[in-house]
């Protein structure tokens, strides 16, 4: 039997209204409206199209959103002041730095300037910490992990006892948080990378598959266990003649038609994991403004 569709596009709309929701009720019972101030330095296209996107689902959400489009040659003491006055501002909550940066400026500096409680990319080191050490409650964990969690509630409820998982790919904005949220739900985790020997064999004996390597359909269905359940992260833009010359198409680190014979449930490409990230980031700020107000925070 084919493989549920975990439908992530509405999932995530899902998530968004609830983040509506509990921006109305903070704001009519304490008068603060969360408040998101996206930085964008440089041209990047990439990331022009992110933080149109992030400033327009803030609104949509009813936050207060700004967003600082500063130039290229930008210097990392302007950027820096910058972050500070945000963080002292109290109409803002959330702060998200847009990466990557330009190569004279040092993201770790930057992410570092950012008050871990308006963090609501989760990239600080205090973040890092908290989710490393088991205080959940207390951290910003990072958008896209965050919202594979969701998605694997969906569809395997909250306790992963007894269940083994592998995380494909161990970056500090994916792999690694992505492990310690498993880890949390109580799965067995192993973490796979590049220098991971026989990586099939790896992905076989798990239960869940949480793909996060950037390697275009490089996950096949004989890497799957029957039965498990497939999370894909990747987005790749592979070409495709097929729809015409010059043509595109994104896809992800799983080769999704044949891993969906064989798995329980899988994640899209596009329309899976992609749609989450950006509702997990409007369900940080709301948590920020939430617990700045000290108004109980939603359960996403
Ligand atoms: P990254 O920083 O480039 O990390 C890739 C990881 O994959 C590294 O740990 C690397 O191992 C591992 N890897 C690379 N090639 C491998 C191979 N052949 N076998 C095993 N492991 C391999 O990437 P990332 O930021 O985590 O992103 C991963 C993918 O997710 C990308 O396609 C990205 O576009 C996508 N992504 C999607 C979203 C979303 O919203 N859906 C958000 C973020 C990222 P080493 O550490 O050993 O080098």
């Amino acid at each position: 039997m084919p493989a549920t569709r975990i439908d992530g596009k509405a999932v995530s709309t899902a998530v968004l209204d609830e983040v509506t929701r509990a921006a109305r009720a903070l704001e009519a019972e304490t008068g603060v409206r969360p408040g998101l101030a996206v930085v964008l330095v440089g041209e990047d296209p990439a990331s022009q199209v992110y933080v149109g996107s992030k400033g327009r689902t803030a609104e949509a959400c009813g936050f207060h959103s700004v967003t600082h489009r500063l130039p290229a040659e930008t210097r990392e003491a302007d950027l820096l002041a910058l972050i500070g006055q945000l963080n002292a501002d109290p109409a803002i909550h959330g702060i998200l730095q847009q990466l990557p940066l330009p190569g004279h400026l040092d993201p770790q500096r930057v992410v570092a300037a950012i008050d871990p409680d308006k963090d609501v990319d989760g990239l600080t080191v205090v973040n890092a910490g908290r989710l490393a050490s088991g205080a959940l409650a207390d951290a910003f964990v990072p958008c896209t992990p965050a919202g594979c969690m969701v998605l694997l509630r969906r569809v395997m409820g909250d306790d992963l006892s007894g269940r083994t998982a592998v995380v494909l790919g161990r970056s500090n904005l994916v792999g690694k948080p992505m492990a310690h949220l498993l880890l949390a739900a109580n799965a067995t985790v192993t973490m796979a990378h590049s220098r991971t020997a026989d990586l099939p064999a790896v992905c076989r004996a798990a239960d869940i598959v949480v793909a996060a390597v950037g390697r275009p359909e490089m996950v096949q269905a004989d890497w799957i266990k029957p039965g498990a359940v497939v999370i894909d992260v990747g987005i790749n833009r592979v070409d495709a003649p097929e729809r015409g010359d010059g043509k595109t198409r994104l896809v992800g680190d799983v080769a999704y038609a044949a891993a969906a014979e064989v798995a329980s449930a899988i994640t899209p490409v596009p329309g899976g994991v992609g749609p989450m990230t950006i509702a997990m980031l409007m369900a940080n700020t709301a948590k920020a403004a939430c617990r700045a107000a000290g108004h109980p925070a939603p359960r996403l």
